[in-house]
């Protein structure tokens, strides 16, 4: 076990081979969170050792998300250059071949790993000789004790062999005190003879994700529990190297609704989707952290600053947790209505631009406006519907709205409006004075009810139902009131 004295060092390990996953997301985050809380560093490794699977253009995104979600590295590639920043680089697994093939070398001195020629078929062959006798189907190979010059003469000739560790004949079990799952044993036959090296030349995952662990000094591993089974074979290697092994905490599974494993049937399961569809990356982290982890204060909306305060690895919670989207819908509600609304506007203006909206610039309009939509706003994105009805342009006349149009008295009540908002004084009116203005189309049309309200609503909105006038026209200018009246007076 590490010693608790050493100053915390963790680390994010992400393939680049999609976006960036809310699981994905959650492991940063606990990971991000312990650094921070702990005074330590959060280092950021590319794990892109799968070269068909692996992209450029992946890692951008996942860097991208990251970023978004606000979650800083102190060490690995700069997010905008992506070079590597820190002392304990290359952070990018493709970068550190020769790292791995030394200490393969080592392994293979020490007698603890050896080339290995089997191939394909000779292994499948053992595996179906394994099943059909009821034996685990464990490679058994004959070059296990080879000498080096053997297996050089051999290479020397072309041939191309991984480099296998060699699991110890002893039968014993592998012990792990895993932070969130208490102790965890191994039987040590649990796994045969594995590979390192590929004949490719390049390394596995287990074996890079021991080396790199140990040169970068990594305290703690936080990482999702589908990692537990390799944790055998990690500790396997530790050993051997006569390395220490970090502390582990391998984190609860995320299920849909269903109680299946999350995954993209059960919707937006990516970072770059909630942030397209409006949310807010502190209600994410809020939601995502509270999978698996509990506030000591028994708190469901917290801010980071909140989190990183109260973080600790012994509320991590061993049990699956369900992702409920209506729950993160109402923290991201919850959220956003919290926030100053100057904030809010930024936050709401790429989405409202990206919409085409021609919206008033000026910041009292914006305030108000706010003031009126965000108790309807659960998502940044649904400002885009509330804020529409404001945009300068004309309005589409519903057939709903054509057809109060029809009705004998109201052409009379849109003029009526029309010369009401002509005379209007200044740029917009005050709910009171729409509603007076309301009461005087009323007495002098002889109008009341739906004859008085629907076709005024269709000459500001384009339908008779809908929008509450006494909200949405002291948000419009007198000029757009105008241009919508005549509009609709000279279609009808
Ligand atoms: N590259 C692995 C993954 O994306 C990380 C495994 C680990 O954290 O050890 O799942």
């Amino acid at each position: 076990m590490s010693d608790n004295t050493r100053p915390v060092r963790v680390r994010f390990a992400p393939s680049p081979t999609g976006y960036l996953h809310v699981g994905g997301a959650r492991t940063a985050f606990y990971n991000y969170l312990y650094a921070r809380h702990m005074g330590g560093q959060f280092v950021l490794r590319i794990e892109d050792t799968d070269e068909a699977r692996s992209t450029e253009e992946s890692l951008r995104m996942q860097i991208g998300d990251l970023e978004w979600l606000g979650l800083t590295w102190d060490e690995g590639p700069d997010a905008k250059t992506l070079k590597d920043m820190g002392s304990h680089g290359p952070y990018r697994q493709s970068q550190r071949k020769e790292i791995y093939e030394s200490y393969a070398l080592k392994l293979i001195e020490l007698g603890k790993a050896y080339y290995c020629f089997l191939t394909d078929a000779e292994i499948e062959e053992q595996r179906a000789a394994s099943l059909k006798a009821g034996r685990p189907p464990q490679v058994d190979s004959p070059y296990r004790n080879w000498t080096v010059a053997q297996a050089s003469e051999r290479i020397a000739k072309g041939d191309k062999p991984v480099v296998r560790f060699k699991v110890t004949d002893e039968k014993r079990d592998y012990v792990l005190k895993d932070l969130v799952r208490g102790e965890v044993r191994f039987p040590s036959d649990m796994v045969g003879d594995f590979v390192l090296i590929r004949s490719t030349g390049m390394p596995v995952y287990n074996f890079c994700c021991v080396i790199d662990d140990h040169l970068m000094h990594i305290t703690h591993v936080l990482r999702a529990e589908e990692h537990l089974s390799n944790t055998l074979r990690q500790m396997m290697i530790y050993e051997a190297l006569g390395w220490d092994l970090p502390e582990f905490g391998h984190m609860s599974i995320i299920l849909g609704p269903d109680k299946q494993k999350l995954s993209k049937r059960h919707g937006a399961t990516s970072c770059f989707e909630y942030s397209q569809n409006g949310y807010l990356p502190e209600a994410l982290l809020n939601f995502i952290a509270l999978l698996g982890w509990s506030s000591p204060k028994a708190q469901e909306i917290l801010s980071v600053a909140d989190m990183i305060a109260q973080f600790s690895t012994d509320r991590l919670n061993p049990a699956a947790a369900v992702f409920d989207e209506q729950k993160l819908l109402w923290m991201n509600a919850t959220h956003l209505r919290a926030l100053p609304h100057r904030e809010l506007w930024e936050r709401v203006e790429p989405f409202l631009t990206k919409a085409n909206l021609k919206l008033p610039g000026d910041w009292a309009w914006r305030e108000q406006a706010l003031e009126v939509f965000k108790t309807s706003m659960q998502t940044l994105k649904d400002a885009v519907e509330l804020f529409r009805p404001l945009s300068r342009e004309p309005v589409d006349v519903t057939a709903e709205g054509k057809e109060a149009m029809a009705w004998e008295t109201s052409s009379k009540v849109v003029s009526k409006w029309k010369d009401l908002v002509a005379a209007h004084q200044s740029d917009f009116m005050t709910e009171a004075q729409f509603n007076e203005y309301q009461e005087k189309i009323k007495t002098e049309c002889e109008v009341k009810g739906k004859q008085l309200f629907q076709p005024i609503r269709v000459a500001v909105i384009g339908k008779p139902q809908g929008a509450e006038l006494k909200v949405l026209v002291p948000l419009l200018h007198k000029e757009i009131l105008l241009e919508r009246a005549s509009q609709v007076l000279a279609t009808n």
